[in-house]
């Protein structure tokens, strides 16, 4: 009889199969402070580790924030047919590893991928129950402003950083949601709502579970 799992079982988060949350939008717009609070704060959601070839920032973690590897490394992945997708961005390729992101799944827990509008786009295609969230800045002088002042980038590169964030917004009715990073706070409440809502959803539901328990009466 304990075996039979009960309604509360069904409906739970471990007993179905994780969902994919992506959070495009131009670098600037938060994202990177935005995922690292939601996984923190938001149980059974796990940050998605991209491989890059983009050289280490100060403060970054081989293996935490980033898999950095050598372009001969990522080249060969790309061959293996390593990456659910992938991009140049900026000058760099970026993966998402695929066995790793199907593990995760399968074991019912969501992602969080902060990829770049192309490789959201290769997801929308073989994950249609994917959520794709965009973020905003709240203008185009604040997001000039916090690049220039988060220092990690030459004059050149922010300049190169704006003008593909204005190519890029023209997209953004591709994604289920949009978000406006006013306020890291605010934002957080609202990325945490969609995230519940979601979660929420009875497509996520396991029938069979459910079906088990109408046998069990
Ligand atoms: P950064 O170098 O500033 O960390 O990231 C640059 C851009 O690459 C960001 O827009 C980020 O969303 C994107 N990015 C990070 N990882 C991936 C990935 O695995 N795939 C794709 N397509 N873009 C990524």
């Amino acid at each position: 009889m304990n075996n039979i799992p009960t309604i509360e079982d069904a409906v739970s988060l471990g007993q179905r199969q994780g969902i994919l949350f992506v959070i495009s939008g131009p670098s600037g717009a938060g994202k990177t402070s935005l995922c690292n609070q939601l996984v923190t704060r938001i149980p059974r959601l796990r940050f998605s580790i991209s491989c890059t070839t983009r050289p280490h920032r100060s403060g970054e973690v081989d293996g935490q924030d980033y898999a950095f590897v050598s372009k001969d490394t990522f080249q060969k992945m790309i061959d293996a047919k390593e990456f659910l997708e992938w991009a140049e961005v900026y000058g760099h390729l970026y993966g998402t590893h695929r066995t790793a992101t199907a593990q995760t799944l399968t074991e019912g827990i969501d992602l969080l991928l902060d990829i770049d509008e192309q490789g959201a786009m290769q997801l929308k295609k073989t994950f249609q129950k994917g959520v794709f969230i965009y973020l905003l800045p709240p203008s185009w002088d604040e997001l000039q402003t916090r690049l220039q002042t988060r220092g990690l980038d030459s004059q050149e590169s922010i300049q190169m950083r704006l003008n593909r964030a204005r190519d890029e917004m023209q997209h953004f009715r591709q994604y289920t949601y949009i978000a406006v990073n006013n306020d890291l706070n605010q934002t957080l409440k609202e990325l945490e709502a969609v995230i519940t809502a979601e979660r929420m959803k009875t497509a996520y539901v396991d029938k069979s579970c459910l079906d088990g328990q109408n046998h069990a009466q």
